[in-house]
């Protein structure tokens, strides 16, 4: 194919306004263009293979454009293209949410319909408001985030997410939001899986508890695993000991699982593995592999029994979306579950993460590395910043990266992969070569 047919016109280049991309740069750059997928790869618009080590952005699970799943899509597209969710719906939405509700871990049967992690981050913080409200306890309306938190990017997520950027241009934001530590300590460099020092960090909520007092705080939210702040991996027994004093204080525990679910840690979620119970989860990218948008809340059968038990009015949640419960992601959604199944991906994940860890700590000699964090199918790799230019040193990684035919994520100086879960160990191979290669090229 020629390259050019690819090429958007200078006049195009001039329209898109690219999410959290330096668009200045962008487009006067020599741009990267992904104009095919298939499995473990991308093809640039200049006819390279690309392996992704990323997939895409934690989303293509199962790979890229299967056809399972691509057929199910243009099947449903074909004969519902779209059916309302409000006082009607279509049988697609229950039967994946029925689907779904199989592999949820402990009570989480119930399951809430966006259509993007963001969404699925507010409307779970908004459940849980509701959800103390309904029982009487109006005055808990506290939020809990942490430091180096991603929660999306609405007005809920950005509040109890803990990133400056994403927060410094935008006002007061929803007050009663507070901040417990993050959990990236200097003593745990170059863990392997779970860290061993901090779980103690938990006791912060503590402390905000006799800050607040317990009868204001409506619920606490973590990714189990944060992702886009650079892979932090948290200390053995933090996240039960959070448990511990959430339940302590009828606290909810929202788990942000937007990366975490769907195999990413070889278990279907994170709370499976980490074997400790939220009264919510929310969900996104892996639920279609990333094949049509959706986002998703797993919402506890206690939750959802005080709502319809306990509301006054008949709708029993003032919430949604013209979207919730698209069919054609409805149907996404089933062939992806049914792919995760069939192919047994999440035990599959299980079983090379060992393999990955060895691979990807064995540039802990290569140059500039300062930190190598993983579990699951994930993993960060922290480089020591250029002096006076933070992220400039990344940046150039992933630069040399995709000109090498490798497709990495960069969140400031660390370098986060999160390949889909059909990987093999020659794919992880060529990863690990390409990027000490790439290292030891750079300035
Ligand atoms: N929560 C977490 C933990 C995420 O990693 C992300 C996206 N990277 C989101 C929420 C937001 O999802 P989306 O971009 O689909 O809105």
């Amino acid at each position: 194919m020629d390259s050019s047919d690819h090429f958007p016109s200078p006049d195009a280049l001039s329209s898109f306004w690219m999410p959290f991309t330096p668009n200045r740069a962008f487009k006067s750059g020599r741009h990267k263009l992904l104009v095919e997928a298939d499995g473990m790869y991308y093809r640039s618009h200049d006819g390279r293979e690309i392996l992704d080590s990323t997939a895409g952005l934690w989303c293509s699970n199962a790979g890229h454009n299967r056809p399972k799943i691509t057929a199910a899509i243009q099947k449903q597209a074909a004969v519902l293209d779209f059916a309302p969710t409000f006082n009607i719906a279509h049988p697609l939405a229950f039967e994946f949410t029925h689907k779904l509700s199989h592999i949820l871990p402990y009570d989480l049967k119930k399951v809430f319909l966006t259509n993007s992690g963001s969404e699925a981050a507010d409307t779970a913080l908004k459940i849980a408001l509701a959800y103390h409200r309904m029982r009487g306890n109006g005055a808990k309306t506290r939020l809990i985030g942490r430091e180096r938190a991603y929660h999306g990017t609405g007005f809920g997520g950005i509040s109890v997410g803990g990133i400056v950027k994403n927060r410094m241009h935008f006002g007061t934001l929803l007050t009663g939001v507070d901040h417990l530590p993050h959990t990236h300590l200097p003593q745990n460099v170059f863990s392997k899986g779970e860290p061993e020092h901090g779980a103690d960090l938990a006791d912060a909520l503590e402390r905000l508890v006799t800050l607040h007092d317990a009868s204001t705080i409506a619920a606490v939210i973590v990714e189990p695993v944060a992702g886009s702040t650079g892979v932090l991996i948290p200390p053995k027994g933090y996240l039960k000991r959070l448990r511990e004093i959430c339940d302590k204080h009828d606290i909810l525990l929202i788990f942000d699982e937007v990366i975490t679910g769907f195999g990413r840690l070889g278990t279907p979620f994170a709370a499976d593995y980490f074997d400790v119970r939220p009264d919510l989860i929310c969900m996104a990218k892996g639920i279609t592999n990333a094949t049509v948008p959706m986002g998703a809340v797993g919402v506890s059968n206690r939750i959802y029994d005080t709502f319809m038990q306990a509301s006054e009015t008949p709708i029993e949640l003032f919430h949604g979306y013209t979207y919730s419960g698209h069919p054609l992601a409805c149907a996404a959604g089933i062939a992806t579950l049914e792919t995760y199944e069939e192919e047994g991906l999440f035990a599959r994940a299980a079983e090379i993460s060992p393999y990955w860890q060895d691979a990807v700590h064995s540039l802990r000699d290569a140059k500039h590395v300062i930190d190598i964090r993983n579990l699951g199918l994930i993993a960060g790799i922290e480089l020591t910043p250029r002096e006076g230019a933070p992220t400039a040193r990344a940046l150039e990684v992933f630069d040399r990266c995709f000109e090498a035919g490798l497709l990495i994520r960069v969140t400031g100086d660390i370098i986060a992969m999160s390949p889909p879960l059909i990987i093999e160990k020659a794919h992880i191979d060529c990863i690990v070569e390409t990027l000490r290669r790439v290292l030891d090229q750079t300035a």
